[in-house]
């Protein structure tokens, strides 16, 4: 008997979720943001099986599917595009270094809630057949292949903070991403006497990924208009909120919201580390409100939901900040917390919002752990 339940698989991954403390939805604009990866993750087993075809089984949608290798196309199933179009952009990058091989695939993230399932299954992927098949991608290609996956083979038009969080976290630091430049600092997670508190609405309005891709596109008309003026911006985040304002009467309010929304939260995020920097949790949480109001009424990404959990909040003093996190309409909130009052936090917020909402909230406590790893 196989005493080892290692030994069945040729390869091992675990693939973490990530919580983003503030610099949301700059990502795509070039902007910096505060990912750190998670203790709750994907864990993704791989043997080799000597054929020309893949098979991919989850045990979370408890269906599995085939896929060749020589007909690598796009499935009217979601999930499974997340995993061709890994293959197939790896295969770009390196050809015919992939072989058959089955794969199983087990989570404790939540799905579609803002904790991004969606890179943790990509870059658990691009680990774990960069490990299988020895094709020596560096961090930098499995982090592009897999954002690569989402534009072309799933449709949503991503930055790069997910994939590069789950890819380069580190046990409890946060990054400080320069998304445009790639440049990135490890932050020490230090928050003192204060816990990170996620809460689940458990709610994902359908306005999540189409939403998604007409924000990139009213920041790209943003930018078009402010290039007229100023052509030598190559992305919103680059431009100060002082140079939109002067746009106010020429951009549509919309697109001014977008982008004066933009620039603030970039600039937002280095204000923030300056706090964590200076001990000063109280004042990183306030930047926490500041982007959460940003992202409600600027930027409209958020929903009733996850703004009822933040206004909860506002009279608590053993919460320094709250604010939505992830691409919004639904999915998580986060949440800084005095370590002693944790569960009081969650034993008032919880019957509140199931009276509100009739909908169970869930918590979920996150510790800040390492990147994609081999185990
Ligand atoms: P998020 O990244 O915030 O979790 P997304 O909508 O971007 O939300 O990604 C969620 C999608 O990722 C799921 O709907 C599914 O297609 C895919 N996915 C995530 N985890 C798994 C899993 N364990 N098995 C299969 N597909 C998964
Ligand atoms: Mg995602």
């Amino acid at each position: 008997m196989n005493m080892n339940p290692k030994k069945k698989y040729d390869v091992i991954i675990e693939s973490p979720g990530r919580i983003n403390l503030i610099g949301e939805h700059v990502d795509y604009s070039g902007g910096h943001v505060l990912p750190a990866a998670i203790d709750k993750k994907i864990t993704l087993s791989f043997t080799k099986n000597n054929t020309k075809t893949c098979t991919v089984y989850s045990e979370n949608f408890k269906n599995h599917f085939d896929i060749k290798l020589d007909n690598l196309k796009r499935s009217d199933v979601e999930w499974h595009n997340y995993i061709i179009g890994v293959i197939f952009h790896i295969n770009v990058l390196k050809p015919d270094t992939i072989k058959g091989f089955d794969c199983t695939i087990h989570s404790n993230l939540p799905l579609g809630s803002g904790v991004s399932s969606s890179a943790a299954l990509e870059c658990g992927v691009a680990k774990g057949l960069n490990e299988l098949f020895d094709i020596g991608l560096t961090d930098l290609e499995i982090i592009t292949v897999s954002k690569d996956a989402e534009h072309t083979f799933v449709g949503t038009k991503c930055g790069i903070m997910d994939q590069f969080a789950v890819v380069k976290g580190s046990k409890n630091h946060l990054l400080l991403l320069n998304c445009e430049t790639l440049d990135h600092q490890l932050i020490p997670a230090d928050f003192g006497d204060y816990r990170i508190i996620l809460l689940n609405t458990n709610v994902s309005h359908n306005l999540a990924t189409s939403e998604y891709n007409v924000r990139r596109d009213e920041c790209n008309t943003a930018l078009e208009a402010i290039n007229k003026k100023y052509p030598q911006y190559t992305l919103l985040a680059q431009v100060t909120p002082e140079i939109i304002q002067e746009f106010k009467n020429i951009l549509p309010q919309k697109i001014f919201n977008r982008a004066l929304y933009i620039t603030k939260e970039n600039r937002r995020t280095l204000y923030a580390v300056e706090c964590l920097k200076n001990k000063d949790i109280k004042g990183f949480g306030e930047w926490l409100y500041k982007s959460h109001r940003g992202l409600t009424s600027l930027f409209e990404v958020s929903c009733d939901e996850l703004d009822f959990l933040v206004d909860f909040t506002h009279g608590l003093n053993y919460v320094v900040g709250a604010r939505m996190m992830g691409g919004g309409f639904g999915g998580c909130t986060i949440n800084i917390i005095h370590k002693d009052s944790c569960d009081e936090f969650i034993n008032s917020i919880s019957p509140a919002y199931l009276e509100k909402f009739n909908i169970n909230l869930t918590p979920i406590t996150v510790a800040i752990s390492n990147g994609v790893s081999k185990i």
